[in-house]
């Protein structure tokens, strides 16, 4: 009698997790006492009806009790509720009095890559027209800027897959360098799958041996951090051996004889000792990757969360390039983007560096150009400002006095995670707009109740560089808004509401089309009509007759010459990386498993994902532990030269035994972020989350 359902309701929505932004329906059906609910994938060109476990309980989290849902205001070191004209009047005093005493830039803003194209969009213009400061950064700093920066670099601009998913199952090779995308974008594997029933090589890189890696027919076990000297030693091959398409690289090329020279310098021996990869692997590796006709190089953020990432990422594009492979037919290259919207939020105008349509905030016509569009005079837009952790250094220093932030965890998902937190505490005034009191809203003055994925609509754009429209049919509840419309509603009490007059997403996207126009991540021709219809759309999409573009770099590259550029990359990367020594004798590097995303808040919240991985552990070579007299399942104590956790050990013969490896999804005691270095690859500012040296000892000592 309990399960007799009276009534259903459909809410179609997308996942919020992952980048493959699986389309989805939320059922809910009210029985007679009560409502249930369960979240089913349907039909679309990407995930094609699957879900992963994340999708199947995303309902979990929105629905949860925890969630905020009227503007909570720190008194006396606890949060009371008050109203939204509160909330509103408590900011602008702040703004105001912040401002006044200490300019413009004692303001910052951070935002996120889980949030929609709008927001993204009209995050950067809030910091630049409502709040005018140059302090704006987000987290996908810590996730894509490294792929981002190697493929402006290498072909003049960066959408992270060069050709839609559809081509992956018809290449003969495929190289997957630093990505475990069986746990991590689970519903891209039977792309994968389908490519090996088809006959291609499959050649994995990662120190680990992980449910990816299961699906290669060569394992390259490579030393944390050594990718950049891995494709040498395959780039070297390729030359040895004579696999260079020549006429590709004479045509198309540009700097391929200083790469050549360069890497024809190296020796395999040492290339060796420094990989821990033998020679006869990377020549297998090289020759399947030379002798196939096509192929693909796929990297993530093994490769990338490096101090040399965005070099790292840029030899593997060298191999990619000096075989020909690209901007042809089932050839090409995808950076595997992390987070929800981690293609689409790098576009719009969250980076420090960056106006939206990928313009250049320091070039003179760009910075016209979006003055223009945003009816400010181009004097009064700020200047470039600093990267993610960068703004955080600010904060410790006192320069930034104030920090508006959406949807982001940096308390914990930043290196060197107690600084950061001791940086949060100085922080004068800190605005926070999320679902849940994350770790970082904990230390906020104000959180303002954010709207989740299923309230709040919006383009996302996917993995592929697909846009997709995310329809937002669910109710908000209390008084949680939709998260754009926070921001217009602070920009209105900040006097600036002729520039923030929106009355919807779309109307915002409209905007954003205009914006985008002539850049290099162009929008105009898309419409939430077409995207309805369309079920997504490719960008680069310039008018409402361009289908959009599946497959980049056919006849140029984007750099003005039309050519794709090489540069020789070292071996060894400028800014040092953790040295395993007699102090800190293992290496560890860090991941994450299927069931959470990334810092946890959301996915801890859900009783069915928190099921499957309720703590944090170390995945420790039986070997290892052995030596260090660790047994399995035993809390290990895991600590480097910058702070100590404690986690329970997990045996694996599948790592290699230098190695540990620990998640980074949780908070506090088990929050690996304590002890990573704050050190940054100097060309995208990325810190090096994937290379740290530590020593480990049973927590309770025997
Ligand atoms: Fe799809 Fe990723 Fe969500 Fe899984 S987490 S359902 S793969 S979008």
């Amino acid at each position: 009698q309990q399960k007799q359902v009276e009534t259903e309701r459909i809410y179609n929505t997308q996942c919020p997790y992952c980048s493959m932004q699986c389309k989805m329906q939320l059922v809910e059906q009210t029985h007679v006492k009560r409502k249930t609910y369960k979240t089913i994938g349907t039909d679309n060109p990407t995930s094609q009806g699957r879900l992963c476990i994340k999708g199947m309980n995303a309902h979990q989290h929105p629905l949860h009790k925890d969630r905020i849902q009227y503007p909570l205001l720190k008194v006396n070191g606890e949060f009371v509720k008050i109203s939204w004209k509160e909330a509103l009047h408590y900011i602008k005093e702040n703004v105001t009095e912040i401002q006044e005493k200490n300019g413009a830039d004692a303001l910052g803003v951070y935002g996120s890559a889980s949030i929609t194209n709008e927001e993204a969009y009209l995050l950067g213009k809030f910091a630049r027209v409502a709040l005018k400061t140059k302090y704006i950064d987000y987290n996908g700093r810590l996730c894509m800027s490294a792929a981002a920066s190697a493929a402006s670099k290498t072909f003049g601009m960066d959408r992270g897959f060069t050709n839609s998913l559809q081509e992956i199952p018809f290449t003969e090779c495929i190289m997957l360098a630093g990505t475990n995308i069986a746990e991590c974008q689970p519903t891209i594997m039977p792309y994968f799958e389908k490519a090996k029933e088809n006959g291609a090589f499959i050649i994995a890189i990662d120190p680990r041996e992980t449910a990816t890696t299961k699906i290669a027919d060569l394992h390259l076990k490579l030393k944390p951090g050594s990718d950049a000297a891995l494709a040498n030693g395959i780039l070297k091959v390729l030359i040895e051996e004579n696999y260079l398409d020549e006429r590709f690289l004479q045509e198309r090329v540009n700097g391929f004889e200083e790469v050549i020279q360069y890497v024809a310098s190296l020796e395999f021996n040492i290339i060796e000792e420094i990989t821990g990869v033998p020679l006869e692997e990377m020549y297998q590796a090289a020759r399947m990757f030379g002798q196939r006709k096509t192929g693909m190089i796929f990297t993530a953020r093994g490769v990338e969360q490096q101090t040399d990432g965005s070099a790292a990422v840029q030899n593997f594009l060298n191999i990619l390039l000096s075989v020909g492979k690209i901007g042809k037919p089932r050839c090409g290259y995808g950076a595997i983007t992390g987070q929800g919207n981690g293609q689409g939020a790098r576009e719009h105008g969250q980076k420090a560096d960056q106006l939206p349509g990928y313009r250049s905030i320091e070039n003179h016509e760009h910075r016209m150009y979006i003055a223009d569009v945003w009816n400010i005079e181009e004097k009064d837009l700020p200047r470039k400002g600093v990267s993610a952790y960068e703004m955080i250094e600010k904060i410790h220093d006192g320069e930034i006095k104030g920090l508006f932030l959406m949807c982001s965890n940096p308390a914990v998902s930043n290196p060197n995670a107690n600084f950061v937190k001791k940086a949060f505490e100085k922080l004068e005034f800190l605005v926070v707009a999320d679902m849940f009191e994350s770790e970082t809203a904990k230390l906020a003055n104000l959180i303002l109740p954010a709207s989740s994925y299923l309230e709040d609509e919006g383009t996302m754009t996917n993995i592929e560089g697909r846009v997709t429209l995310r329809e937002a049919s669910f109710p908000c509840h209390g008084e949680i808004k939709h998260d754009w419309e926070i921001l217009c509603e602070i920009a209105k009490v900040l006097g600036k509401e002729e520039h923030f007059s929106f009355a919807s997403a779309e109307e915002i996207f409209n905007e954003l089309r205009i914006a985008s126009k002539g850049g290099i991540a162009d929008y105009s021709g898309i419409t939430y009509e077409r995207l309805r219809e369309e079920k997504g759309i490719l960008w680069p999409c310039r008018s409402l007759t361009d289908k959009g573009t599946e497959r980049l770099f056919e006849t140029r590259f984007a750099h003005s010459d039309g050519k794709a550029m090489m540069v020789p990359v070292s071996n060894q990367a400028i800014v040092p990386k953790a040295k395993i020594t007699e102090k800190y004798p293992l290496y560890l590097t860090t991941g994450r498993v299927m069931s959470h995303y990334l810092t946890g808040v959301q996915t801890r919240k859900s009783a069915s994902l928190s099921a499957r991985n309720f703590e944090s552990f170390m995945e420790i070579h039986p070997s290892t532990a052995k030596k260090y007299e660790i047994s399995n399942q035993e809390l290990v104590q895991i600590e480097s030269s910058y702070g100590r956790i404690v986690v329970r050990s997990k045996f694996s013969e599948g790592i290699r035994p230098d190695t540990v490896f620990v998640p980074f999804h949780w908070a506090d005691s088990q929050n690996v972020n304590n002890l990573v270095s704050e050190k940054l690859d100097p060309a995208c500012k990325m810190p090096g989350f994937k290379v740290s040296a530590v020593n480990i000892s049973p927590s309770v000592k025997r």
